[in-house]
């Protein structure tokens, strides 16, 4: 009972073990409950433990989640209402290659943009973009600049050298934000940077801003 109240550590002697201010399980418990999911222990004295968090997956993970709704709201008193519930309806707004090496990045941003009804296509380098950019002519590029292969400035320069990608919009991603970034990845080709960790609503906003150019 005691375990995941936060301050509360089961050994509670000053000489124990293992320190630590008790926040630990408490935090985990508390972020799987926010995701809707939850955790669960098995444990035996002298044994050892076992803890296992279950967290929704899926394009309805998200919007099915209230309590994450009202976070979002509490965060972002001014935007809009109809545009921070995920859309649930299988509207298609538009097919975006996503070029990312990262598993957690690949995640977060795909299941965010699909919950605003885009198809989504990953590949992890800068190879496979631009033979996936030919194979389904994207209306949008999301560009991670460090990947193996083939880095995301190259990429976007061989992209911009084909007429067929001249004007599709490119979003570039890059953890470096050091100066000059920007002005590197624009002079490759990019329509737009952002650096990781990359805000989601301003994804979203972003990636509205110029598939509406795009007329
Ligand atoms: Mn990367």
């Amino acid at each position: 009972k005691k375990l995941f109240k936060p301050f509360v550590q089961l050994d509670s002697r000053l000489n124990r073990q293992h320190e630590g201010t008790g926040l630990g399980l408490a935090l985990v418990q508390r972020l799987a409950d926010l995701h809707g999911g939850s955790i669960e222990v098995e444990s035996a004295v002298g044994k050892g433990s076992r803890f296992t968090v279950n967290l929704p997956m899926g394009q309805n993970a998200l919007a099915q989640n209230e309590s994450v709704q009202r976070v979002e709201e509490s965060v972002d008193l001014e935007q809009e209402e109809h545009t921070h519930a995920p859309s649930m309806e299988p509207v298609h707004h538009g097919t975006i290659l996503l070029a990312e090496d990262n598993m957690a990045n690949i995640l977060t941003i795909a299941e965010y943009l699909e919950s605003y009804g885009y198809e989504i296509v990953v590949v992890h380098d800068g190879i496979e973009a631009i033979e996936k950019a030919k194979e389904i002519q994207p209306d949008l590029i999301l560009m991670d600049i460090q990947m193996p292969a083939m880095d995301g400035l190259e990429a976007m320069r061989r992209l911009r050298a084909d007429s067929r990608f001249a004007s599709t919009p490119i979003i570039a991603l890059t953890a470096l934000a050091m100066p000059g970034d920007r002005e590197r990845c624009l002079t490759a080709g990019a329509s737009e940077y952002m650096s990781k960790p990359v805000r989601l609503k301003m994804l979203v906003k972003t990636v509205r801003k110029l598939l509406s150019s795009q007329g």
